[in-house]
């Protein structure tokens, strides 16, 4: 197929409209080089819709596995110049404006099953922390709690090194089940993963498909007073009900990252859409119309000010992923 050049002059809308199918006759040259899966590929998928914060342009192609088989062979046979993203539920992901170019990986169902087998909880990577809690609280068995306040899923949990409260998920950790870029599996322990604070150390392109935690038994009546606790908490300090990523800096140093930025009054500091939340000054927001320009753009606008009047350097915590620019059209939205 042949698009008009540059030179052809075009109302705004028709402009769009050839950007998005541009963009879709990659992708559909893209998706001719994948393999054959039982899972399903969907073309220029608009990411906003499973981000927290709504924004984001497509994944060149979203790829959801049918199961780990799957996804393994898919690692096996894909070309190796075709680059591969991995997301969870985009609880801590800025996905940027231009999209994702090669395939975003998407754990679905097949990969949020839940087992126990005495004190050791065995979970996909794409269960969702919060069930992982709730089988926990089931099971009478405690120190998972904290899981029920990070919206994130197992898997997102893993790369980050997720905690609250206290805990993070290196002290609940036996083994996680990670697949390398080439689709071999491989069983680490904890300290295989080499996990600091919000962060594991194995490469970027391998993906969790499950982990084994542990718990301890406990009274469940405890249990299920801790986890009020914590929805509590958050409830009263943290915006909710409102398009946000969480915690977008790690705490430097000494001090809270919503302090730093408090003293530096970038409270209620807005850019386009984007604003620093009234309530947690280390939380941005979408609050309605954002960009994910607007939002990065307001974070390292926050980062030049606290730089400027505390001295500290902060170091963003949510995972910024995808090219600049302009949205490069609606996905199809299909799933
Ligand atoms: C309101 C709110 C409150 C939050 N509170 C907390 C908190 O208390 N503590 C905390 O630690 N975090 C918190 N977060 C951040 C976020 O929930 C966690 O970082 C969570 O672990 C991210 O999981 P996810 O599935 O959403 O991953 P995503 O945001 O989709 O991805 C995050 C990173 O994990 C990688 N990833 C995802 N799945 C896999 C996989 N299967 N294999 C390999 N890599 C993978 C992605 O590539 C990306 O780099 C909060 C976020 C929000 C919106």
């Amino acid at each position: 197929m042949r698009f008009p050049t540059a030179s052809v002059t075009c109302g705004e809308e028709a402009c769009d409209e050839m950007a998005r199918m541009a963009v879709m006759t990659k992708s559909v040259h893209l998706i001719d080089r994948l393999p054959e899966v039982r899972g399903r590929y969907s073309v220029a998928y608009d990411l906003s819709k499973v981000t927290w914060f709504r924004v984001g342009g497509p994944a060149e192609v979203l790829f959801r596995p049918a199961d780990a088989e799957d996804l393994k062979v898919f690692l096996a046979r894909k070309p190796a110049d075709v680059s591969v993203t991995v997301i969870g539920v985009g609880s801590n992901l800025l996905v940027r404006d231009g999209g994702v170019r090669g395939v975003v990986v998407r754990l679905g169902r097949a990969f949020a099953e839940i087992t126990v087998e005495g004190i050791e909880i065995t979970a996909g990577a794409g269960a969702l922390d919060l069930n992982v809690a709730k089988v926990a609280l089931d099971a009478g068995l405690t120190d998972l709690e904290f899981l029920s306040g990070i919206p994130g899923t197992i898997g997102g949990a893993l790369r980050m090194n997720a905690g609250a409260y206290g805990r993070e998920v290196k002290d609940v950790l036996v083994e996680a089940r990670v697949l390398d870029a080439s689709g071999l599996e491989h069983n680490l322990t904890t300290d295989d993963l080499g996990f600091t604070y919000r962060r594991s150390s194995i490469p970027e392109d391998w993906i969790f498909v499950a982990a084994r935690l542990k718990g301890r038994l406990g009274a469940s009546t405890e249990i299920a007073r801790r986890m009020r606790e914590i929805q509590d908490a958050r409830e009263t300090t943290q915006p909710t009900r409102i398009a946000t990523g969480g915690s977008t800096f790690k705490n430097p140093q000494g001090e809270a990252a919503w302090e730093a930025i408090d003293r530096a009054g970038c409270r209620g500091l807005r850019l386009g859409g984007a604003m620093v939340s009234e309530k947690h000054c280390n939380f941005l927001v979408n609050t309605g119309e954002a960009t994910a320009a607007d939002l990065e753009g307001l974070g390292e606008e926050v980062r030049r000010r606290v730089r400027e009047v505390t001295g500290v350097s902060l170091e963003w915590e949510i995972r910024r992923i995808g090219v600049p620019g302009p949205r490069t059209g609606p996905g199809n939205g299909d799933g």
